[in-house]
């Protein structure tokens, strides 16, 4: 079967008109334009203009001035914005979906799933920001004489670099707290996936956003990176953990902060006692969930010996009997891989691991019928670590099983890796997941589901360790990483040092008492 347009009717609020006027805000003054096509049929949607250095240090231009006005409208007006925004996002989730389905080629039900983080994400810092970006009053050194305030300002202008696996997600939930600390963002978007960003833009602006404080540049990532971190007051990434240390590295040299969410070789581990349906269910959505393109989704399964039997009967069957193709609606379970490219990617792990003596147990190969980047639901046994899948991220749907004899066997395993963003531990005794969760080395771990627990929860804090990155969004510090503090510090009257006539030793003397006292009083 191939696919041709009378089969597969592209969402009608894509339209030329539509997508031209997003574009029309990517500064490109060179002319130079990259084709962005809709993933399942490989045509081209739009000339997506790319910018120049010329074009990059403009945007940063226009944004610094906006955000000095931004940075000084109240906060419960900068808020109103997100309020506003909230209901937009909500209301035109269909039309958000309609994008990002275009340009990733996902199925729908990840797409409609994804348009939710943004108001998520808004609706959590609209509870929390106030409090956060208050002024905190401490004492000082001396009681009653001294004053310190923890001030929170704006850094400035963030620069935001986001991948194309969740574009809407990523270009604008993480633009949302720092526009609510006062900042200006410039984003620079995938180029596959710059259209859902650009429309998220619209909207804010729509919800009373002033223009100019959100700016986007697009183009590949080593013509736009330097110059956008060179100007940038903080850099937010998302990406995989090759481009985060260059990112790290330039940041660091600019000694400006940044926050790298990177990429992940996530482990599931079944304990005895799981619920095998359920198990099953989670490991399918973890393994195939976005096409296997989610950076916290499983490509490591750990079964008892006791289980691994049924485990892979039960999900095998599972895998095999989904159904994957291009569609713009809900029927499909899984849709496309993100681009020819990154399909042979994937493919070059599993023939990698076929090569070196790993079974595949169901899929394993393109399926150029149903569209050109579609690859099939892979289940592979026999992974080893001197396999490419075996260690690195394949970012595919593609999941490997293993067997484990003892529960500390299944643990070593997991944490063998450089990786550390996420994990999944199943059993029936939540008591004796958390005790296995508590020994995984990874920033996220989702005790009887694969991530949404995790992910969903905006009030904490989500990153990862090791190689997965550095930083975290969500929680308070999602918003506080976008910020500076100043310590203003007010002393009443004059104390500190000698009193006149006071010799040194006395004054020695009384200061260490007084320090005890403190103490004692638990003053300081
Ligand atoms: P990538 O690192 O290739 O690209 C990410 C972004 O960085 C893109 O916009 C790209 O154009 C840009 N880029 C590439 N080289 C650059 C450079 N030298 N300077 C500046 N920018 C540059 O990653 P990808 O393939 O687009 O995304 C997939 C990866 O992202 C996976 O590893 C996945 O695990 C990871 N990811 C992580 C999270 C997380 O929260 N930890 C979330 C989503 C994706």
């Amino acid at each position: 079967m191939t696919l041709t347009p009378l089969e597969l009717t592209r969402p009608a609020s894509v339209t030329d008109a539509f997508l031209a006027q997003l574009v029309a805000r990517v500064p490109g003054s060179s002319g130079a334009t990259w084709k962005l096509t809709e993933v399942y049929t490989g045509d081209v949607l739009v000339e997506l203009p790319q910018s120049a250095p010329e074009d990059i240090e403009r945007a940063f231009a226009v944004a610094r001035e906006a955000q000095l006005k931004w940075a000084a409208t109240p906060l419960k007006d900068r808020l109103a914005v997100f309020k506003r925004a909230h209901a937009l996002f909500v209301d035109r989730a269909r039309a958000i979906a309609d994008l990002i389905q275009v340009e990733s080629g996902k199925n729908r039900r990840m797409a409609i799933e994804e348009t939710c983080d943004p108001p998520m994400v808004m609706s959590h810092y609209l509870k929390r920001a106030a409090r956060l970006l208050a002024p905190t009053r401490r004492g000082g050194p001396v009681p009653l004489l001294t004053t310190s305030t923890e001030i929170r300002q704006p850094k400035g202008v963030v620069g935001i670099i986001a991948p194309w696996n969740f574009p809407f997600a990523t270009g604008v939930s993480d633009a949302v707290p720092a526009l609510m600390a006062g900042n200006a963002v410039v984003l620079k978007p995938d180029n596959k996936t710059a259209l859902s960003p650009l429309y998220g833009v619209r909207l804010l602006e729509e919800a009373g956003l002033p223009e100019g404080l959100f700016q986007v540049v697009c183009g590949e990532g080593p013509d736009v990176g330097p110059t956008l971190i060179d100007h940038a007051d903080y850099v937010m990434f998302t990406g995989s953990t090759a481009t985060g240390r260059v990112i790290g590295e330039r940041a660091g040299r600019n000694l400006i902060g940044c926050c790298l969410e990177l990429g992940g070789k996530n482990p599931m581990i079944l304990l005895e006692d799981a619920s095998l349906e359920e198990a099953v269910q989670g490991a399918v959505f973890g393994a195939f969930g976005n096409t296997g393109q989610i950076c916290m989704h499983i490509e490591r399964i750990y079964l008892p010996e006791s289980r691994y039997e049924e485990f892979k009967t039960a999900f095998v069957a599972a895998a095999s009997a989904l159904d994957f193709r291009a569609a713009y609606d809900f029927g499909p379970d899984m849709g496309s891989l993100v681009s020819v490219d990154h399909m042979r990617r994937v493919k070059s792990h599993v023939d990698d691991a076929v090569a070196k003596g790993a079974t595949v147990l169901c899929g394993g190969k393109p399926r150029p019928d149903l569209g050109p980047a579609f690859f099939e639901p892979t289940v592979l046994e026999g992974v080893t670590t001197d396999m490419l899948c075996g260690v690195t991220e394949t970012f595919g749907p593609v999941v490997a099983l293993h067997r484990y004899r003892t529960v500390d066997e299944a643990v070593a395993l997991a944490n063998n890796t450089d990786y550390g963003l996420n994990a999944s531990v199943w059993s029936t005794d939540v008591a004796a997941a958390r005790a296995v969760a508590a020994r995984i080395e990874s920033g996220n771990v989702n005790v009887n589901d694969i991530l949404a627990t995790a992910y969903a929860a905006k009030g904490t804090p989500s990153g990862g360790v090791k190689n997965s990155g550095v930083g975290a969004r969500h929680g308070d510090q999602g918003l506080l990483k976008y910020t500076d503090v100043k310590n203003l510090a007010v002393l009443k009257k004059q104390v500190m040092g000698p009193r006149p006539g006071q010799g040194y030793e006395k004054y020695v003397e009384s200061m260490l008492s007084g320090l005890k006292l403190m103490r004692k009083l638990r003053i300081r």
